[in-house]
Order: C-alpha cells, then sequence, then structure tokens
C-alpha cells in the first residue's frame, strides 16, 4: 500500500490480526512501527485510537452507548439473520466479536443509507466517521440511528472486519496495546528507536491525546512534537508526590533550605480549566467531570478573578456546620449522573487549590513553586467553598513535625512536602521528589497503602461460593507497559463488597491471559480480567517471592509480593495504568532496611 492512499480496513485488520497474537513487546513495537509509517496525516491519528480500543482521546468522554441489544440488533440488520437466533449462539461464540465473524455473509452495501453509507471496500476513516456519528446521535430516534449506522458499517465489511468492528463498537477491542507501547511504535516509526519515546511522552503528559501526538510528530517531526504546550480545556497529567519512610528523609530529598509544608486532603485530584466564562473539570483519570460538579464551577467563576486558568487542586467533602472536612466515602456518593444539584447540597465540597499551571496565555509550568504559588495568590479570592490550600514554611524537621501533628489533630490525612527551590517546577505526568507525601501510618509496617490493578480472580469456596475468594492483583511497570502480579487478596472485604464482585468483574472478564501481563503459571487465576478495578490495599511487607512476577530478577528467580495484604477500598478515579509502578514496590523494599 502507498502512502498517500486511503487505508482499506481490511489492511488495519491484517496489523490487528499480528497483534493480537504476539505476546513479545518488542515485537508488538515493531508491528505498530511498519503500520503507523503507512498512514496518512489525516488516519494516524484515528490509528491510536483504534489501537487503544477508542475513537477520540480519553478526556473528551466520547461514548457510542452500544450495548449487546442494540449490538445485535444491527448485526441481526446487517447479515440477514434473526436477532433470537443470533442470542442463543452469543454464549458459545464468546463475545459478539466472535458470534459476527461465524457468518459468512459477503460484502454488501445495506439498505440503510438513509442513516449512514460507508464506501465499499470499507476505509479506515469511514469507519471512524461512522463510529463518531453513532456517538453524536442523541434524542428523539437516535436509539434507530445508532443501530442503523453500524448496521451499516457491518453490511459492507467482511466477516473478518466485522470482529473488529463490533469490537470497536462495543467497547471491547482488547488488543493488549497500553498507551507507552503505542508511543513505543510511534517513536519506532518516525524516531528510529523507542529510545526516544521519552520526548513523546513529555507532549503526551502536556495533552493527554495521543493521536494529537501522532499527527504532529508526522507532520512536523521531533521538534513539532517539542513545541506542543499546556492547552486550555485539554487536560495534562498531573505532577505526583514521592512517599520516604522517615521524615528524615524528607530533608534529604528536598534539597531546598525552606520547605512548603502543605495539608493534605483525602479526596478526589481535579483539574480545573477556566477560559473566560467556560470551566471544565477533569478527573486523575483525566475525564471530563464538570457535570458532577456544578457547584466547583460556580465557586471558580465567582472566585478565580483572571480571563483564563489551569488549576490543580482536591476536591473534599465538607461539613458547612463544622467547618470540617469529611472522609473520601462521603465524597464519593457524588458520583452521580442523576439528582446532581439534590446531592450538591447534602454534600458539599470545598475546592482545595494547591497549584496553578496556566494563567492567560502564559504556562506556569516552568516557574518555581514560590511563583506559582504567588500568581495564585494574585488571582484567587478565598470563601467558604473554594480556597489555596494552607500550609507552613518550614526550615527544619521540627517544623514539619509540628505542622504534620497539627493537620492529623485536624483530622487531615497528612502533608505534602514541597520544595521551593529555584528549579521546582511543575513536573507533568511525573512522580517527582519535588513533591513528598507524609500521611499517618495505619499502624502498619509499609509506609503507605498500595493501588493495584485486580487482574484475575479465584472462585470462592464454602462461605464464598458464588464469589470471589481471592482475588490476583498487579503493579503496573511502564517500561514493558505490562502489569505485574505481585499478591492474591482474600481479606478486608466487607461481606457486601463480596458479593459485588461476580457482577463487578462479570464484565471485564476474558478468556485468555491478557498480552500485558506478567504471571507465573502456578499463579493463574480461575478468572482473567481485562485491566480495570484499580483496588487500594494495605500490606505488612514487601517480601522476595518466586510466585510473583513483580521487579522479576531472572537470576535469583524471584520477584516481590506483598505480605498480609488487605482490601480498604476500590478507587474508581484511578485508572489501571495510574496504579503503584513496579518500581515504588522496588523503592519501598529498597527503604524496608532504613526503618
Ligand atoms: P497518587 O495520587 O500519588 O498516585 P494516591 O491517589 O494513592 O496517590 P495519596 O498517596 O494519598 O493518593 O496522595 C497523593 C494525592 O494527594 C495527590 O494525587 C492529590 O490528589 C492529593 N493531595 C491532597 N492534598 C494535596 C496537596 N496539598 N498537594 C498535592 N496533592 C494533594
Amino acid at each position: 500500500m502507498d502512502v498517500g492512499a486511503r487505508m482499506d480496513f481490511s489492511h488495519l485488520v491484517a496489523y490487528l490480526k499480528k497483534l493480537e497474537v504476539t505476546s513479545s513487546q518488542n515485537a508488538m513495537i515493531e508491528i505498530l512501527g511498519r503500520l503507523f509509517k503507512e498512514a496518512d496525516p489525516d488516519e494516524i491519528g484515528i490509528l491510536c485510537y483504534f489501537l487503544l480500543g477508542e475513537i477520540a482521546a480519553g478526556y473528551q468522554e466520547i461514548s457510542l452507548d452500544m450495548g449487546e441489544k442494540r449490538a445485535l440488533s444491527s448485526i441481526s440488520l446487517a447479515i440477514g439473520v434473526e436477532e433470537k437466533k443470533l442470542e442463543e449462539r452469543l454464549g458459545e461464540a464468546g463475545d459478539l466479536g466472535a458470534l459476527i465473524a461465524q457468518y459468512d455473509v459477503p460484502p454488501h452495501a445495506g439498505g440503510f443509507t438513509e442513516y449512514f453509507s460507508p464506501p465499499l471496500p470499507l476505509t479506515v476513516r469511514a469507519l471512524h466517521e461512522g463510529l463518531t456519528a453513532i456517538a453524536s446521535a442523541s434524542g428523539e430516534g437516535s436509539d434507530l440511528r445508532k443501530i442503523g449506522i453500524l448496521a451499516s458499517l457491518l453490511a459492507v465489511a467482511t466477516p473478518e472486519e466485522r470482529r473488529y468492528i463490533v469490537r470497536l463498537a462495543t467497547g471491547a477491542m482488547r488488543l493488549g496495546v497500553g498507551d507507552m507501547t503505542a508511543l513505543d511504535g510511534l517513536a519506532v516509526a518516525f524516531l528510529g528507536s523507542k529510545e526516544s519515546r521519552s520526548f513523546l511522552e513529555q507532549a503526551y503528559n502536556l495533552c493527554s491525546d495521543i493521536g494529537y501526538v501522532a499527527e504532529i510528530l508526522q507532520k512536523d517531526g521531533l521538534s513539532g512534537v517539542k513545541r506542543i504546550r499546556i492547552t486550555l480545556n485539554r487536560p495534562l497529567r498531573p505532577m505526583l508526590a514521592q512517599r520516604v519512610s522517615t521524615m528524615e528523609e524528607i530533608q534529604e530529598k528536598i534539597i531546598s533550605k525552606e520547605i512548603a509544608v502543605e495539608e493534605k486532603y483525602d479526596g478526589e485530584r481535579i483539574q480545573a480549566h477556566k477560559d473566560g466564562e467556560q470551566v471544565e473539570l477533569f478527573s486523575r483519570r483525566l475525564t471530563r467531570v464538570t457535570a458532577q460538579f456544578p457547584d466547583v464551577v460556580r465557586e471558580i467563576k465567582q472566585h478565580v478573578r483572571t480571563g483564563s486558568a489551569v488549576l490543580d487542586g482536591e476536591v473534599v467533602a465538607y461539613n458547612r456546620e463544622k467547618g470540617t472536612y469529611e472522609p473520601f466515602q462521603t465524597l464519593m456518593q457524588r458520583r452521580r449522573k442523576y439528582r446532581v444539584a439534590q446531592y450538591a447540597v447534602q454534600i458539599p465540597v470545598r475546592y482545595m487549590v494547591f497549584d496553578l499551571v496556566y494563567r492567560d496565555g502564559s504556562p506556569l509550568l516552568d516557574r518555581s513553586y514560590p511563583e506559582r504559588r504567588a500568581s495564585l495568590e494574585e488571582i484567587m479570592e478565598p470563601s467558604e467553598l473554594i480556597a489555596i490550600t494552607d500550609r507552613t514554611i518550614a526550615s527544619s524537621l521540627d517544623g514539619i513535625r509540628s505542622y504534620f501533628e497539627d493537620c492529623i489533630k485536624r483530622g487531615l490525612e497528612g502533608v505534602i512536602c514541597k520544595s521551593m527551590a529555584k528549579d521546582s517546577v511543575y513536573e507533568a505526568g511525573s512522580r517527582s521528589w519535588k513533591w513528598i507525601k507524609w500521611k499517618q501510618t495505619y499502624g502498619s509496617e509499609l509506609p503507605d497503602t498500595l493501588d493495584l490493578v485486580a487482574i484475575g480472580g479465584n472462585l470462592g469456596r464454602g462461605s464464598r461460593a458464588g464469589t470471589y475468594g481471592s482475588l490476583l492483583c498487579a503493579t503496573y511497570n511502564p517500561d514493558g507497559d505490562v502489569f505485574e502480579s505481585i499478591c492474591g487478596l482474600g481479606t478486608g472485604f466487607s461481606d457486601e463488597q463480596l458479593e459485588e464482585l461476580p457482577d463487578k468483574f462479570g464484565k471485564v472478564r476474558v478468556g485468555e491471559m491478557p498480552a500485558r501481563y506478567r504471571v507465573k503459571k502456578e499463579k493463574y487465576p480461575d478468572h482473567w480480567f481485562n485491566p480495570a478495578f484499580v483496588l487500594e490495599v494495605l500490606g505488612s511487607e514487601i517480601t522476595r517471592s518466586p510466585m510473583h512476577t513483580c521487579n522479576w530478577d531472572e537470576r535469583a528467580r524471584k520477584g516481590l509480593a506483598v505480605r498480609f495484604p488487605r482490601f480498604i477500598r476500590w478507587r474508581p478515579e484511578k485508572s489501571p495504568v495510574q496504579a503503584t509502578t513496579s518500581r515504588e514496590i522496588a523503592e519501598l523494599y529498597r527503604q524496608k532496611g532504613k526503618r
């Protein structure tokens, strides 16, 4: 296929099939590199989204709303088989994609042109256009429209192509390609080797849109990518804090004469973009959560005195009578689509702003923390429900300790210590030593809880029959873009939580181990899950173990594991790639000697 020609979808499908059977990360990157080289400028972004199983950047929150029922109606229309018959065969086929591929109906232009008429053969761009049209169909008649458009796309496709179209449309692509693997592929295609991925990653940290990075890279090369800046209404990946195991280490790591010790809240990280009178809010997962917090939007409009700004802060449930913060669980009741206004009154929140990274057209990321804070103080008019984080400036360990103790007395979770040195820039997407969290430890030997991904489940027996007895948990390793097993987790769940497990994981269950998992045969669970749910776990210590692959040491034939893990809570605001990394576990293991 020539560069410049339209890419037929069948051409992409040949690549998808190869990717599906490849488990080596390097081989996958090579395949992606070849594919990206063949793409047209207006196709490369689409290819990135498709490979990740999406049709746009995650933060755009585009949903096709194509459940099993609608998809079955489309399939029935496209291949002329009764819906009931399809339903009967679905269980045996496993999933909708496998089901449709079983019917050898040749491509034909369907009779659905009133909705959408894709070309025959189907192209990558036409497929994207159709899927986008499905997502934007809303209101009266949208049900038929969605079904009709998908049917027209399926009609012009071959049985094999249909398999992938259905999977894309229903959000079940599961190729095992993660963001970082896709960036590696782009680096191989346009920069010669995956060693240059870090440049692309930096740009990705600022715009959170892999399709956009790909387009700029193809069009303007590396210099174009380096010019990508923080933009209003595009979330940037948040800067994160490191952890240490003794308070003395805070001073050793933050090399700055004075350290800002800020209150640490147990709420939800929210990034706010103010563009004139328009305000958008983004979660830690970089999804748009504006509709969930109309009260925060109102406070920003009223109390942030500047044309445009990007604020970083924490939304915390707030007791207005007592003037105190409420726990994270209380805030979670605000995660809802309906009766938002009623809950905004019932469960008020306070937006505690701790950073300003953009103001009136200028990025402030490269400015020091004291400069950014001064700028924030200029534009914020604190009030009851929006304020700048309280802090003290400490120049000694005693200063840090006494402020921390004061915070604990006031019911806070701890403190975040921040460098005030000249180089205390905002490092988007990085867990930086310029910020260090210090929390009250929960009487455990580990200084912090871990956020792990549930990757599999073992069926329960006895009192746990009908649900899972334990979940296999993993850390994320960004170097290989893989998930590495670290423990089985069976304690800490309430009866209610246990009962919910089969339903919760039923939606993400898959027949085989996903390509990005690293698990020892001995630990293979009864059921595999796609990476979807993050849970917070408290453990007694990190130990070496031949059973788990986290930080696997081939010579010693051992990895790292968590001892006595206990479930604390679900972390719906975190995506799997935001889980604790394998490197953080190695660091905790290293610190063990010091405690
Ligand atoms: P992380 O966000 O670091 O992956 P986590 O979600 O488990 O980890 P913690 O380890 O408890 O959270 O602490 C870090 C989080 O604390 C930040 O991501 C932010 O949401 C929150 N936070 C609260 N107060 C502050 C503050 N003053 N400065 C920065 N972050 C704060």
